[in-house]
């Protein structure tokens, strides 16, 4: 069935016009109808445009284009703005929202051919590790729907896992890629900060955002990151450097790759999780890579640091829903402030509000020096330790999680207990570097992730590193039960 192929052999069956982009979209289109109900990935259906974008790339096909995502079908994170169909970012401040315009991710992929299905359900304004702060509510895990699908793209994860769609988008502002990636089995890429443009894309904390890729394996994320990737003059941190042909990149052999263990990230980890990752080192020994441990002494700082300069930088960027320019307005109200209040009370849920409190507490003159600069602080010493580490090894290797998926309610009224989940991934976005994680083994029949970080811009490395593991392994390939 077209939904159990890799990107690259839809492409080819395109190319051989066994299948046309029509066909396909009406496939997962059926699929998304059927399946989605239970899971609530996808929270808008786009039918109509993309069934018309479906032609659109059968014509440029018949008129003797190719290209490897020309007529692919893919689902959008709802944090990118997609013209003329509604970007809620999973709030109600945002649910009456159509947006004017395509986010620079949304226009290369349109551009490269690739048919937009429609726009998965995330946490509210991506602030989230269950995807339960939804204004759309929560989603569900196709490996077992009691069972969280990880955040804040829980909707790409999951759609990605349960087949809807060949890949999905999503963002990683503190783990959100590669989390979800990990508890729904599939394989998911944050690149380097800078190496994705952010524009049209929300807000959320601008100085740790960054768009990737959901696939099923590293060799289909390669290709989507490729057409994602690259400068942007409308993104003043986007970084003018050339794109690496990734795909061409994925077979080099491991043999003297030297892969650093974080001591840090196996302190304390529960041993059937710990179990798997010394299985996938194994694999990577057998494949030539070499091994050592490393330490990086701040890494354990990095969630309290995160959880003061991602609220400080949220409060701010949020401060533009006024409920004056776009997105809910309050009805009736009194005065400006009345205004302002309820609309602003209405538009957000618990968690926003928290973290806009949060924010603006640790912004504000008092504690300024005492929150906010002392986690900048932190922030450096942090980057400083992975660039002492990137001058013995070439990657590091850990797990992604501490657990797998959790009960759907377990965790939601707990916060710090929330905010732990990303005790590994946060790192790799305070320092800016690239982060994957992909399916390395199951605990209580539910996936586990394994990441893998690299310097800055060595996506390569780690697709890389991740393909050749894929070769030799079959986690990626396991469906959940109902989804083959
Ligand atoms: N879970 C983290 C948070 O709630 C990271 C979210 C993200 O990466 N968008 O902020």
């Amino acid at each position: 069935m077209p939904h159990n192929l890799s990107i690259g052999e839809l492409a080819e069956r395109l190319a051989r016009k066994e299948t046309s982009s029509t066909e396909l979209t009406r496939h997962f289109l059926a699929r998304i109808e059927r399946l989605n109900p239970p899971l609530n990935a996808i929270i808008t259906l786009t039918a109509e445009q993309a069934l018309a974008a479906a032609g659109a790339a059968d014509r440029r096909r018949a008129a003797g284009e190719s290209g490897p995502l020309l007529g692919i079908p893919l689902i959008h994170k709802d944090i990118f703005c997609t013209d003329g169909v509604r970007t809620s970012c999973g709030s109600r401040m945002l649910d009456n929202f159509i947006s004017p315009y395509d986010a620079t991710v949304v226009a290369r992929l349109k551009s490269a051919g690739a048919v937009m299905l429609g726009k998965a359900n995330m946490d509210e304004f991506a602030m989230g590790s269950s995807n339960e702060t939804s204004w759309y509510g929560p989603v569900r895990n196709p490996w077992n729907t009691a069972k969280v699908p990880g955040g804040s793209s829980g909707g790409s994860a999951a759609a990605t896992a349960a087949r809807l769609a060949p890949f999905a988008t999503g963002t990683d502002t503190g783990g959100s890629i590669r989390q979800p990636a990990a508890l729904t089995g599939v394989t998911g890429v944050k690149p380097t900060y800078g190496r994705v443009s952010r524009f049209g894309i929300v807000a959320f904390a601008s100085s740790l955002d960054q768009a990737g890729v959901f696939a099923r394996s590293a060799a289909d994320a390669a290709v989507v990151l490729a057409a994602m990737a690259g400068f942007d003059p409308l993104d003043s941190t986007s970084v003018d450097a050339p794109v690496p042909d990734y795909a061409a990149a994925l077979d080099t052999p491991l043999k003297g790759l030297k892969i650093g263990l974080l001591r840090e990230f196996f302190d304390g980890l529960e041993a059937r999780n710990a179990a798997l990752i010394h299985d996938a080192i194994a694999v990577y020994r057998s494949l030539g890579a070499e091994t050592r441990e490393v330490s990086l002494p701040n890494l354990p700082l990095s969630v309290p640091t995160y959880y003061v300069v991602a609220p400080a930088e949220c409060s701010s960027n949020l401060s533009r829903f006024d409920g004056v320019r776009f997105g809910h307005r309050c009805a009736a109200p009194k005065d400006l402030m009345d205004l302002y209040e309820r609309s602003r009370g209405e538009g957000f849920g618990a968690e926003v509000k928290r973290r806009i409190m949060t924010g603006t507490y640790v912004l504000s003159a008092g504690y300024f020096d005492a929150y906010y600069l002392k986690a900048q602080k932190v922030r450096r010493l942090i980057t400083d330790d992975f660039r002492a580490a990137f001058e013995q090894v070439d990657l590091l290797i850990g797990p992604t999680t501490p657990t797998p998926a959790f009960d759907i309610g377990a965790k939601i009224d707990d916060p710090i207990t929330m905010y732990l989940n990303d005790i590994y991934t946060i790192g790799a976005n305070l320092a800016g570097l690239p982060g994957l994680s992909m399916p390395c083994g199951f605990v209580d029949d539910l996936p586990m992730g394994l990441q893998l970080i690299g310097p800055h811009f060595a996506e390569s490395r780690l697709l890389n590193a991740a393909h050749r593991f894929q070769l030799a392994t079959d986690w990626h390939r396991r469906a959940p039960r109902g989804y083959q």
